[in-house]
């Protein structure tokens, strides 16, 4: 299975959203193949779900907060995503760590609400620059998958994906190279070993590479058996680039 995750960040306007996720919607792939999920901003969840009925491209939110109800001025409900018919939910993406001061802590509340309301989360880590220069990543990715899943148990069905998204990459036009990405994927894999029986991992758990995916490139990191899809920003707002992403995916 590969994930083509579109996140479309703050990008476009609700009507926009709409429109786009009319046309996702009749892009032809192959259910068993290939997994893609929408994420629009909160404000076109409504009408983004009801484009995507009878469709196979699943929604998805791009945050949520970590308790399902009380007095949480402006926060938005898990139990409320999974109600509009969300499936996935994005958490921990960098811009988020960045923006809204998102701590690790936080993120990992965020994952067990995710997981309580049976969506799958889709845990974003990845180092910065400097952390990268300074021979760094190695350390700072296994502590934020540790972190992100602190307590985290996996039963049944649920899944569970990591992105993994180098700060530096993310909306750049400098994407890692795949081979970065696969060395990475690695780390991530046996970390996730250290926290999950094997089975759980080779089941239930997806790792997938963000940062300036394109139609260009999308080929070569989908070509990676380690590579379980690609989560993609700015690409994703563009019909022409994300059809024809899921059609590459498709065709693989
Ligand atoms: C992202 O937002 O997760 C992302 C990968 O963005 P972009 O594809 O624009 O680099």
């Amino acid at each position: 299975m590969k994930y083509i995750i579109g996140n479309w960040k703050m990008k476009l306007a609700p009507t926009d959203e709409a429109s786009l996720s009319r046309k996702v919607k009749k892009v032809p792939f192959d259910q068993g193949h290939v997994t893609v999920s929408l994420h629009p901003t909160f404000l076109s969840l409504q009408a983004v779900a009801r484009a995507l009925q009878g469709s196979s491209v699943y929604l998805g939110a791009q945050d949520c907060f970590y308790e399902d109800a009380g007095a949480y001025t402006g926060e938005i409900s898990p139990a409320h995503l999974k109600n509009l018919g969300c499936e996935y939910v994005i958490v921990g993406h960098s811009e988020r760590r960045r923006f809204a001061g998102e701590t690790d802590e936080i993120i990992n509340k965020k994952v067990h609400a995710v997981i309580n309301e049976h969506m799958i989360p889709i845990v974003c880590v990845g180092e910065t620059q400097e952390q990268r220069q300074a021979d760094n990543k190695d350390h700072i990715v296994r502590r934020q998958v540790e972190h992100a899943l602190h307590d985290v148990n996996v039963v049944g069905a649920q899944k569970l994906i990591l992105a993994y998204e180098p700060v530096w990459a993310i909306g750049t036009s400098n994407a890692a190279t795949p081979r970065e990405a696969m060395y990475m994927h690695q780390v991530i894999y046996h970390t996730l070993l250290d926290l999950f029986p094997k089975s759980i991992v080779a089941e239930n758990a997806f790792i997938i590479y963000g940062g300036s995916v394109d139609p260009d490139n999308i080929r070569d990191f989908l070509n990676e058996p380690a590579v379980d899809g690609v989560l993609v920003g700015g690409a994703s707002t563009k019909f022409d680039e994300f059809s024809k992403m899921i059609a590459i995916a498709n065709s693989l």
